[in-house]
């Protein structure tokens, strides 16, 4: 059995007065979910309070990047995994859309963040996802994974075993078009087929597939009674605490 998990991802939205409102908001409405784990990912400046303020509660607090050095030093502007963790992180997303559209993040850099979350002791959510026009193109599978097999190149089994990838076709994050409930079907279970090549069916069938790209409290349900769709990674909705708690409270 996969425990289904609901992610919000905040992006650099929300200064630190609002983002400890929300949360508090989203405390009290999600406080009876325990059918799901519950994460949320605000800015690094928010971390350590947030994680202070939830501490004890169901929700758990991600961070949204990390350096690819693990070691203290010269690195201006740069946070490593084990400064997260110790401000109160249990997750890092990885790899987002964004990240690799605006900020030159490679499949090597994913891998290499990804090494680091979980040498820290963090949970690496490892997003990956195809452009619209790798869509048009039919090659959808290909890049995904491509995606995965470099972003995953040289865990073990066990390194396996603490990540979750979120599935984030590019043309749906923050567009407003969702995928069909079979589109993220095909591709869920396509990336867990991947898994179970490369690293064993045994971990594969553990690992939890997000689906993310315009979840909203009214499509969370459909894409939920996917076989191979074990919780959603949420951009928009996730920001106001009503309409997370919603997509929490799904079933
Ligand atoms: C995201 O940022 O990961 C995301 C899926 O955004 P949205 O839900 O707004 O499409």
């Amino acid at each position: 059995m996969r425990k289904p998990v609901i992610a919000g991802n905040w992006k650099m939205y929300k200064l630190f007065d609002e983002a400890v409102e929300a949360a508090l908001a989203l405390k009290s409405l999600v406080a009876n979910a325990n059918h799901c784990e519950i994460i949320i990912a605000p800015v690094f400046t928010a971390l350590k309070s947030l994680a202070d303020r939830l501490e004890g509660s169901n929700i758990k607090i991600a961070a949204q990047n990390c350096s690819t050095e693990s070691s203290f030093g010269a690195h201006t502007g740069e946070v490593n995994a084990e400064m997260l963790k110790d401000v109160g992180c249990t997750h890092l997303i990885i790899g987002h859309s964004e990240r690799r559209q605006f900020y030159c993040e490679t499949d090597n850099l994913v891998n290499l963040k990804t090494k680091a979350a979980l040498s820290a002791g963090l949970t690496a959510i490892v997003c990956v996802g195809e452009m619209l026009s790798e869509r048009e193109a039919g090659r959808a599978e290909v890049v995904v994974k491509d995606q995965l097999v470099k972003g995953l190149n040289g865990l073990t089994v066990a390194d396996v075993g603490r990540i979750i990838i979120a599935y984030e076709p590019v043309w749906a994050i923050g567009t407003g078009k969702t995928a069909t409930p079979e589109q993220a079907q095909e591709m869920h279970g396509f990336i867990r087929s991947t898994l179970a090549e490369n690293h064993g069916k045994e971990v594969a069938d553990a690992t939890r597939i997000l689906y993310g790209g315009s979840v909203k409290p009214d499509n969370i349900r459909s894409l939920m009674s996917q076989e191979d769709v074990d919780g959603a990674l949420v951009g928009g909705a996730s920001l106001e605490a009503e309409s997370f708690a919603r997509i929490v409270n799904f079933r």
